[in-house]
Order: C-alpha cells, then structure tokens, then sequence
C-alpha cells in the first residue's frame, strides 16, 4: 500500500508521523523517543551522526557538528541572520558559491538543504523501520512565514533525502488540522507557534466539512528558543568576564557547553522557580588554572532576559489579528505550537492578550507532524473529505525602475493563485526584458527578499512599446512561485526559470540526490549485513549452548554422533566467517545454521 508520511522538520526537533487505521500516529525513532534532535555530525573517522547519537556528542565534536540548520535554510550568507547564527554557531558557515550560506564539516562543505537531508533521510529510515517497507512520498511542513526561497531549499532536501514531498504545508496549519480532526466544529481559531527557531502565528477558520481556511499568517523566521537560549549565554558570560576578565565566547568547546546548559536551565524553570547552572573546568585562566562556572538563575531573571522576546510575538499576534480585520473576542480558541510554549510566561502573555486561556488538549512537539500525516493522507485518498485553503504569508512582486517595489499578489491571498501583468518593451527593437521578482512588505525594492531574476529573450524587434509579453505569476499550494510568458501577438509561450538568487542550481542537486541515494543503499546493506551477523551469532550462542544436552542425548546411537560432529563442523565455519566479517560467507552458513538449531531444539524437547 502506499504510504505517505508526514515530516515536522523542526529548527532543534523534528518529527515524524502516519496515518494507521484513519488515525494520526506518530512514530517513535529506535530508542523510543517520539521526536529527533534536528542534528547532525560528522565523527573524526568521517561517519554520519544524526539524531540524539549526533546530540550526545556534540559537545567533544562541537566545531563539527550542526544544530539549527533551518535557520540558515535558503538564505543569503550576507542576510543579518547568518551573520547571527555564525556569531552564535561552533561549527563554520561560508559563503556559497550563489551567495547561499554553507556550512562546512571536516574540511567538506555541504549546503543546507543536504545537512536538512541528513534530518528528513532519518525520518525517513525511522518510519520505514515502523512500517516495514520503502516509503516514498511526505508531506514536509515550513514555517508560516518561509519565503519562497526557504520552501525551494525544503524540497531540495526532501528530493535529496529521496522524498517525494508531495506537499509543502504550514507549521500552524498543520497544527490547525491536527487540532480540527475528527471533531466536528465550526470556530475561528489563533495557532501561536514557538519553536527552536521560529515564530508563527496564523489565524484560521474552522468551517463544517473539513474546510480549513486561513485567513492571516505571520511571523518572524528568527525568533524562537536559541533566541531565549543566547539570552542565558549572554548573561552567563558576561557574569563570568566580570568575576574572571575571560571572555568565554572565544572558547568553542565552552560555548557548547553554555549552549547546552543554558537550554537545559531555560526547561527546568518551566517547572521550577530557580536552577543553578554549573559548569565544572568551563576553562583555564593565565596562571594555567581551572575555572569553574556556577551562577544560579531565577525564573524572573529568565523573564526579565527575555521580556522583549515574548513581546515582539505578542506584537505579531496583534497585526494578524488586524491582518484578519477580527478582534480579540472574535477568536475561540488558541492552540500553542512548539517547546516555548511550555515556559509560563509565554503560556500566560498569550492568555492576558487574548483575554482567554489556551486550549490544553494538543500535545506541542507532536502536533504539527499528526497535521502533516493527516494532510499526506488526504492527498492519496481523493474520497476524503478535507479541504485546506492557505495563503501567502508575503506580497509577491517585482522591481520597477527606481528601485521600487511594485506587489502583484498581495500577502494572505489565498494559494493557489495567479496574477498576470503586461510587459512592453521601453527602447526600439529591444530584444530582452530583464524582471526581478521579490517577495516582502517594503516599498524599496532592496528591503525585500529577491527571489531571483528572468531574462525575457528573443523578443520580436519592433517600434518601442509594440512587444506587449504578457507574465503570469504563480504561487502553487505549496507556496512556491513560478513563472510563465507569453508574447501577446504570437501566443509564443517562453518557459522561465526564474534563477534562485539563494539555493542550488538543478545540476547539483541531481549530483546531491545520486550520492545521497548511494549512501542510502550502502547504510540499508550494511543494516542488513549487521542483522544477519546478529542472526548468525545468536544462532551460534544458541547452538553452543544446546550442544551438551544434545551430545548427551545422542550419545548412543552412530546417527546422532554423525550428526553432532556435522553441527561442529557447521559452527566452525560460520564462526570463522562472523570473525572475519566475511559476509558472504555468513549469509552462506545461515541456513545451515537454522537447520542445526531446529534440530538440536528439536532433539531437546523431545527428550524433556
Ligand atoms: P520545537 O522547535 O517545537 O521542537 O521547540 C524547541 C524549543 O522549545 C527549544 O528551544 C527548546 O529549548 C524549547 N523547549 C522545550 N521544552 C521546553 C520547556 N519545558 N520549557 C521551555 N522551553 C522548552
């Protein structure tokens, strides 16, 4: 049966879930955890990490191993926020060779969407080891407020991680559907959603019959936990400069520890009034001598650090709420979203703006991944009853001469949509029209994010203003642009790409998706090749051990000695083969292996 999985690819968490007998399942990774640190690494003997495994390292490997990814996920390396996160990060980022942000491991630069499918591949493993076969297609959900640079990288890392993401959907949204499932009820609902990385905040509409209506969405794409974590980091720091004039920023390995230790404090006060951060041996002072960290932290300091933060989401939540021309009173229920949502007094500034407490009933790290399965489930089954009307977080547009920016599709339109716009050319037999296509809300061209360029070539020579090409742009459901034109006299179409100013050209990642399909193929032959080792083994243990009952038993008769000395001879082989590592000499012996084990079972029961 073809199975659809859904992916929460969160900034610190992601999580993975399925739909199983019409209902929305999430699925535990090998060690039974239900949601997987969004990490990676690579070890000194250039092995893979990802998940908890690259976590628990990190701090001994912190230069090589990436956290927070999504936070770099097609963006420019100039834009403030890389520079943000390569202030804050242990590992290098670089600049690209499309002026994207790369990052590098072990003297190998990857680019983000590769490290993202690094995340969504082990998704993937975990939900084929639960389903017990090949998974092909996801649903893969984004924050809210992804441009359409970020969405392009997403899929990117869901085609390298040998996804079909049959769906880009939104973190609220997701949300949204998750919460509306299986109830039957019409309420205008306020998803606020806190990550690791991100704020999102959409304002939807639950309508009978499964219609799910978004009517506003904002948001901020670098706000979120590391933002309250850097806070502690800060603090602590600069606690320990004035006590011992060492700045510990400087100290890779401290950082990650103050990383760490500041995240796990920011979760203790969540349920405690006061922690104490303590980091033995954090460095060494000038006379070669060990310093200590250990500061405790209230939860009122923690709110005063981070008074600002909860603010500016609070903010956000009050221009949507205009966005959406509703009042506060209009909404009827608030579903918190993401891990900072647990902290109290983000729980509570919620509750004084809207003037109610939110909805208890949906668990905040499990969520968006159930929204997700739901929607890849509704995608297969064209029976079921499920509508879902989203819409484009960002006015799309284009840059006018004088560097203005003029909007074509204004934000919150409702996608799928297009919008066409009639080009002439401004010069005698002009031949090419260059168009710069944005995304964002400022009037000057250069605020807003360039999504990429399009030449339009080949156009007919003519008097100037005669060529009349008429663009239509298009944002698909999964909030990504695309366009086409048309030349209005000849009806010639012209296909354009429009060339992503951030992100991988179409060659690489072809190259990425075949080496990464390679790498998949040798890490499930080398799983299998572990299993029938273990298989071999606990056959041998097995025989081993029923070998003195056996022989005493047989003991009497010349068949059964023949038969003994036959098991010998196979054991002996078969351990010289799992000491070797010789696989095709273990898989050889298997069946002579089971036989034996039947037999001597065999042999044992009957006699007892
Ligand atoms: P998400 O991206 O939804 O997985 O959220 C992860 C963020 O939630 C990280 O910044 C975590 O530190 C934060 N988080 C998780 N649990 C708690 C908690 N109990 N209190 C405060 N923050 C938390």
């Amino acid at each position: 049966m073809e199975r659809v999985i859904g992916i929460d690819l969160g900034t610190t968490n992601s999580c993975v879930a399925v739909m199983e007998n019409g209902a929305p399942t999430v699925i535990p990774n090998r060690g039974g955890y239900k949601t997987t640190p969004s990490m990676v690494a690579i070890t000194e003997a250039g092995k893979k990490l990802v998940g908890h495994i690259a976590k628990r390292q990190a701090i001994t490997n912190a230069e090589n191993t990436v956290f927070a990814a999504k936070r770099l996920i097609g963006r420019k390396f100039t834009s403030p926020q890389v520079k943000n996160a390569i202030a804050t990060s242990a590992y290098r980022i670089v600049e690209g060779p499309h002026a994207d942000a790369r990052i590098q491991l072990r003297g190998k630069t990857f680019s983000v969407p590769e490290i993202s499918a690094m995340i969504l591949q082990e998704m993937r493993v975990i939900a084929e080891d639960y389903l017990g076969g090949p998974v092909a297609k996801a649903v893969v959900t984004v924050p809210a407020y992804f441009n359409d640079n970020q969405r392009q990288a997403t899929k990117d890392a869901g085609a390298i991680a040998g996804l079909d993401v049959i769906r880009i959907i939104n973190e609220p949204t997701a949300a949204a559907l998750a919460y509306g499932f299986g109830k039957d009820i019409e309420k205008t609902v306020a998803v606020y959603d806190l990550g690791g990385g991100t704020f999102d905040i959409s304002i939807l509409e639950i309508g009978a019959h499964g219609v799910f209506r978004v009517i506003a969405t904002a948001g901020d794409t670098f706000l979120g936990g590391e933002d309250f974590d850097a806070r502690i980091i800060d603090w602590l720091v600069e606690g320990f400069q004035s006590e011992h004039g060492i700045d510990l920023r400087q100290d890779r390995m401290a950082l990650q520890r103050l990383k760490d230790a500041a995240e796990k404090a920011k979760c203790e006060l969540s349920s405690t009034r006061e922690t104490e951060v303590n980091l033995p041996f954090i460095i060494s002072s000038g006379r070669n001598e060990a310093l200590h960290l250990q500061r405790v932290i209230s939860r009122e300091t923690l709110e005063q650090l981070c008074e600002d933060l909860v603010d500016r989401t609070v903010d956000i939540c009050r221009q949507t709420l205009q966005d959406a021309q509703l009042g506060k009173e209009d909404i009827e229920e608030i579903v918190l979203v993401g891990g900072m949502t647990r902290m109290p007094r983000v729980v509570e500034s919620v509750a004084e703006f809207f003037g109610r407490d939110p909805c208890k009933g949906v668990h905040p790290d499990e969520v968006v991944a159930l929204g997700a399965a739901i929607q890849g489930a509704a995608l297969l089954d064209t029976k079921h009853e499920m509508v879902l009307l989203d819409v484009t977080p960002h006015t799309l547009g284009i840059l006018t001469a004088g560097g203005t920016f003029r909007g074509l599709i204004p934000q919150n339109t409702t996608v799928p949509t297009s919008r066409s716009e009639t080009f002439t050319t401004s010069r005698d037999n002009q031949t090419a029209v260059k168009i710069l296509v944005m995304q964002g809300e400022h009037e000057k061209g250069e605020q807003n994010e360039l999504l990429g360029e399009f030449v339009l070539t080949d156009l007919r020579k003519a008097t100037k203003g005669q060529v009349e090409i008429e663009v239509t742009f298009e944002i698909n459901a999964d909030g990504i642009v695309s366009v086409n034109a048309k030349d209005l006299e000849t009806g010639r179409q012209q296909a354009i790409q429009v060339t992503a100013t951030s992100g991988l050209t179409q060659q690489e990642l072809k190259q990425m998706i075949d080496s990464s399909q390679g790498e998949m193929l040798e890490r499930r032959a080398s799983e299998e090749e572990e299993g029938t080792k273990q298989e071999a083994q606990r056959l041998i243990a097995e025989i081993d051990k029923l070998f003195p009952q056996v022989e005493q038993i047989v003991a009497s008769s010349d068949f059964g000695r023949d038969a003994t000395e036959k098991a010998r001879g196979i054991l002996q082989k078969a351990r010289a083969a799992v000491s070797k590592g010789d696989h095709a000499a273990i898989k050889e012996h298997m069946e002579a292996l089971g036989r034996t084990a039947r037999m001597f079972r065999g042999v044992v029961q009957k006699t007892s």
